[in-house]
């Protein structure tokens, strides 16, 4: 075979790969301890705010309650940001990043490696939500974005995390 050929059957090959897994499913649990489904608004993602739309969802809590991990994955961030206050950003499955911000305290450190429901810090109101009642903001990144359906203020590189907290909280009632 024609060596060009060949490597570019390689290069497709892993593209594909990396297509397909960047949008297949992941083990998904909430990331706030005793959290239900009235913790959060349905319309959370994509409302508008100052400047800009909003990339995640607002899950509120009591101060000081535990945030676990949605996802396995690893810490790629530990520390603090203007805006998102005490952040952890973790890397998951399906290269999928995970932003857990206000958070009062950390539980992370860089490079740790985690599985669904380990500790990550507890709610807080840290950064710019410090006049807002307390929750935790939660975003779910995306490497490849689904810039084909919406490309709406950088909202195609995120993924939307209500229907997959509807569906956790779902299953659960089912069990
Ligand atoms: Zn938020």
């Amino acid at each position: 075979m024609n060596k060009k050929i060949y490597f570019l059957l390689i290069f497709i090959t892993l593209l594909a790969t990396l297509v397909v897994y960047n949008y297949s499913d992941w083990k998904f649990i909430s990331p706030v301890k005793g959290s239900s489904r009235f913790s959060y608004s349905q319309t959370a993602f994509g409302a508008p705010r100052v400047g800009h739309k909003h990339k995640g969802v607002d899950i509120f809590a009591k101060s000081g309650t535990p945030v676990i991990s949605a996802s396995k994955g690893i810490v790629i961030y530990t520390g603090v940001l203007s805006l998102g206050g005490n952040v952890v950003v973790v890397l998951g499955p399906a290269f999928k990043t995970h932003y857990y911000a206000h958070l009062k305290t950390t539980d992370t450190r860089l490079g740790m490696i985690l599985n669904n429901g380990d500790p990550i810090g507890t709610v807080g109101n840290t950064g710019n939500a410090k006049n807002t009642p307390s929750h935790l903001h939660y975003s779910i990144g995306t490497m490849l974005p689904k810039w084909y359906k919406d490309n709406n203020n950088g909202l195609s590189f995120y993924t939307d995390p209500v229907p997959l907290l509807n569906k956790y909280f779902e299953n659960l009632k089912n069990f």
